[in-house]
């Protein structure tokens, strides 16, 4: 069958407990929410090399910008994350300029890398550069046996700081319209810096956090290895999982099992899920909605209106829904067809029955609450 070349759902996995014997929300909680000091030691390393940077390399650095899963609530326990560092450098004095000096600035900033007393102890492997970035790879005391990835991107901060003004967003998706996909690729240090503030407005114990942790944990434990490269990566599984969280009203708590089942069977219908965030621009003025293809979703980054993000992952979508179809199949989710929860309606139909206007009250709510934060 063809599943099996794509999933490998252990039989000791959360999916093979039968539910009446095993809580899944608990398991949550207990196995997969992060250890309270879990990254202490990853980010002191980070902060040593940013320290190191600013001292020995001839830059003249305004601010740094580290984004990572567990920055924006969403790591999974054991998890080793990939970090990456945006320096927004005094150097450049715009985008085109940026573009223009980028690679003798990589240069320079892995010249200064490769000196460093961390090599010498094993600590740091350097990678061959990206277009953008400097990579290594990097071991925290926390993590003796497993690396880090980190990417390091020096950038022009063209949104002038942590709280951009809409008048900034607005002139760089402008100048982000008038290019093509290679040329907005620069952008993308900044588009991140907008990415993490999206996800982690919620506190990470937040149930959704919880979910986004499990559906990572559920594509870490059944998939076969050779599989996992073609999928979306976290935090499109993250705007995933909230996209179908907001669609059933925004809930503040739910049962893990019914949002997990609800999950699931919202990934076989990829043609239903439409989401568009517009908190960082309107996205008529941008692209139109224009979905060619019905297998897979349509997700537009809230960070930045061009192109649907789920197109990079075609294959990749095709191997979610056959092992979310085997999941649906197996013990912990038996008999949660007939329960009907979290069920989520096709994109602009009406809504009219009980249980949704009750959703659309909580979404109302969830939204008022949202201003309130701000
Ligand atoms: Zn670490």
């Amino acid at each position: 069958m063809a599943f099996k070349t794509v999933s490998n759902i252990p039989k000791d996995s959360f999916l093979n407990k039968p539910p009446a014997l095993f809580d899944l929300n608990d398991y949550v909680r207990q196995q997969l929410h992060p250890l309270a000091d879990a990254h202490q030691e990853c980010e002191e390393a980070l902060d040593m090399i940013v320290d190191y940077l600013k001292k020995k390399v001839p830059l003249k650095v305004r601010r740094v910008l580290k984004s990572g899963a567990h920055l924006r609530g969403a790591d999974v326990r054991g998890e080793v994350e990939e970090y990456q560092l945006v320096l927004f450098l005094y150097d450049f004095k715009s985008m085109a300029d940026c573009r223009y000096k980028l690679n003798e600035i990589l240069q320079q900033v892995e010249f200064h890398m490769k000196k460093t007393n961390w090599i010498v102890d094993g600590n740091l492997l350097m990678e061959k550069n990206t277009e953008f970035s400097v990579r290594f790879t990097l071991r925290c005391s926390d993590h003796r046996d497993k690396f880090h990835r980190i990417l390091i991107f020096p950038c022009h901060d063209v949104l002038k700081g942590d709280n951009p003004t809409k008048l900034y967003k607005d002139s760089m998706y402008k100048d982000m319209k008038t290019l093509d996909e290679a040329g907005r690729q620069v952008y993308w240090p900044v588009v991140s810096q907008l990415q993490t503030k999206f996800i982690q407005f919620r506190p990470p114990a937040h149930a959704v956090n919880n979910l986004i942790r499990l559906v990572k944990h559920w594509i870490h434990t059944c998939f076969r290895e050779e599989t996992k490269k073609n999928l979306p990566n976290a935090y499109v599984i993250e705007l995933l999982v909230l996209n179908i969280w907001e669609r059933v009203g925004a809930p503040p708590s739910f049962d893990m099992l019914i949002g997990f089942y609800g999950f699931l069977r919202k990934l076989m219908m990829p043609q239903m899920t439409q989401a568009i965030w517009n908190q960082n621009y309107d996205f008529s003025k941008y692209e139109q909605f224009t979905p060619k293809n019905t297998r897979i979703p349509f997700i537009i980054d809230p960070a930045s209106p061009f192109g649907n993000l789920a197109a990079r992952y075609i294959k990749g979508w095709d191997d979610l829904i056959t092992v979310a179809r085997e999941s649906l199949r197996k013990p912990l989710l038996w008999g949660m067809e007939e329960k009907r929860l979290w069920q989520v309606n096709p994109p602009d139909e009406p809504e009219d029955d009980k249980e949704d206007d009750k959703g659309k009250e909580n979404k109302k709510k969830n939204d008022k609450d949202k201003k309130k934060k701000k």
